[in-house]
């Protein structure tokens, strides 16, 4: 294993290659919460990658990736953005780490076309702060807006709090430069266009790939006019069913939010302090006179529902306090408890059953103490349910409640994930939700990846998957 740490230093320079304790120990985890739960509650020793590989350009990352081939595989790759997966998907141990966040130049911006072209290791919060100051935004905004990069939220087909208005991340993305397995640098399209029908759609083989088909190093995605014009409120409900409906009565009249966040009567009661059912919403776009019609209409659906109107502190609330995510945690620790938050989906008819399956299965759990969820991201056909559970940090614990929750979800006929991902969390339930498909999956991954150097610890290639 040394001779191939040597020859990538040979080959990149020591500068490059990282193999101090200190960078190792840095690359072990992500936001995995068993992994934190395991280092910072049970003081366990995370262990740590084989060594860091910084490129500082393209070509180094397909240099790394044909020597890593002329090895014949064995030590997986791991690439890491800004390491905020939350499911072990960019977990560094035992596995030779490309951090690629020297590549992080914002290479133009059209605000013509409405096109950002970025390098994948650009901070998100970064390429924001650049589009706002020239009044446009990817308004792609994640809770994670602080840590993660272009191409980790792309690889793990990442949703934002706006999703509802402006879609996914996918929505976004025009064009990809991506390296290889192989080392073969490639862009998707020759040419930037709105839409194209030459082919299979290529841009979906990476977006939520989790680092296993390939390198994303550049992007092209679309960008919007920062919004002038926003109404927000609250309404409480005496049943997070009636909210529900309410939901579904708003997509199919097409007024669309831009943030619509249902709280069940145990987030409410935390996050507000009320023990109601409580919906947040806005409506956002560039003229008052729209906005305000809509926000009129959707009021008059909201109450014909039961909604009664609260006003617009638990909204300015949530907007102020909606990435304080190191506060949240300490909190819990403070209690000797510990969390993970478990992102599923389902279409309207289904989701009060898996809401309901869900917490059924999961009160049964011994160590389970808290479960409370929010309803977010809407779409015509239904929307997300974000579960947040707080238990007993035992290790035989958590993946019980996982068990449980996968199961429970799956009986419903809801997805085992709206935007976390796989990681090495999921990738035992991912056959029962995919069936034959993925079949596909691995084909597509043996013909791009011959040699299985990228990411083979986690995601649908995890051995115990295939
Ligand atoms: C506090 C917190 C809040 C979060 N909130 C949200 C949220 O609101 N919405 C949401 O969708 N997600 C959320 N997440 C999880 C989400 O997966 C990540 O925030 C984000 O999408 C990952 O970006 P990253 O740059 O940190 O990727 P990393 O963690 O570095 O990597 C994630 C995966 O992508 C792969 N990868 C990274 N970069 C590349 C690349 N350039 N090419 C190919 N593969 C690559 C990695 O190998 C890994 O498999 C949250 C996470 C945290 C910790």
């Amino acid at each position: 294993m040394q001779d191939i740490i040597n020859k990538l230093i040979n080959a990149l320079g020591p500068n490059k290659v990282l193999t101090d304790d200190e960078n190792l120990s840095r690359y072990a985890r992500d936001f995995w919460p068993l992994l934190m739960m395991r280092e910072q509650v049970l003081h366990e020793k995370i262990p740590k990658p084989l060594a860091v590989v910084v490129p500082g350009s393209v070509n180094d990352i397909s240099l790394t990736l044909r020597i890593m081939n002329e090895y014949g595989g064995g030590i997986p790759i791991v690439v890491y953005g800004g390491g905020s997966s939350v499911t072990g998907a960019s977990m560094g141990s035992g596995s030779i780490i490309i951090d690629i966040t020297r590549l992080n130049k914002v290479l133009n911006i059209d605000t013509y076309d409405l096109t950002i072209t970025v390098e994948a290791g650009a901070k998100l919060r970064d390429v924001e702060a650049e589009l706002n100051s020239m009044g446009f935004s990817l308004r792609h905004i994640p809770q994670s807006f602080n840590y993660a990069t272009i191409g980790g939220l792309i690889a793990t087909m990442s949703s934002g709090q706006y999703s509802t208005l402006y879609g996914n991340v996918e929505d976004a993305i025009l064009n990809l430069e991506v390296v290889l397995p192989t080392g073969e640098v490639i862009w998707l399209r020759r040419n930037t266009v709105p839409r194209a029908s030459t082919g299979p759609s290529l841009k979906y083989l990476f977006v939520g790939s989790e680092g296993m088909l390939g390198i994303i190093t550049k992007a092209v995605l679309r960008i919007v006019p920062l919004p002038k014009s926003t109404r927000y409120g609250s309404f409480t409900f005496n049943a997070l069913n009636d909210g529900i409906k309410v939901l579904r009565e708003l997509m199919t009249r097409r007024l669309v939010p831009a943030v619509a966040r249902l709280y069940d009567e145990y987030e409410s009661s935390i996050r507000f302090g009320i023990a109601k059912p409580t919906l947040i919403i806005s409506f956002e776009g560039y003229y008052d006179n729209i906005i305000d019609a809509m926000w009129n209409e959707a009021r008059r659906v909201i109450e014909d529902y039961g909604g009664e109107y609260a006003g617009e502190d638990y909204f300015e609330n949530w907007l102020s306090s909606r990435f304080n995510v190191e506060e949240e945690i300490d909190r819990v620790k403070k209690l000797g408890l510990w969390f993970d938050t478990i992102e599923v989906a389902g279409t309207w008819s289904r989701l009060p059953q898996i809401y309901a399956g869900f917490r059924d299965a999961l009160m049964r759990v011994e160590g389970v103490v808290a479960i409370m969820a929010h309803i977010s991201h809407l779409y015509l056909n239904g929307a997300c349910i974000y579960f947040t559970v707080l238990f007993k940090p035992i290790i035989e614990t958590y993946w019980k409640l996982w068990d449980a929750a996968m199961n429970a979800v799956l009986v419903n006929g809801g997805s085992i994930s709206h935007h976390h991902g796989i990681g090495m969390l999921r990738s035992k339930w991912v056959g029962k939700e995919l069936g034959d498909a993925v079949k596909i999956v691995k084909l597509i991954k043996n013909a791009l990846d011959p040699n299985s150097v990228m990411n083979t610890k986690s995601g649908m290639f995890f051995p115990d998957n295939l």
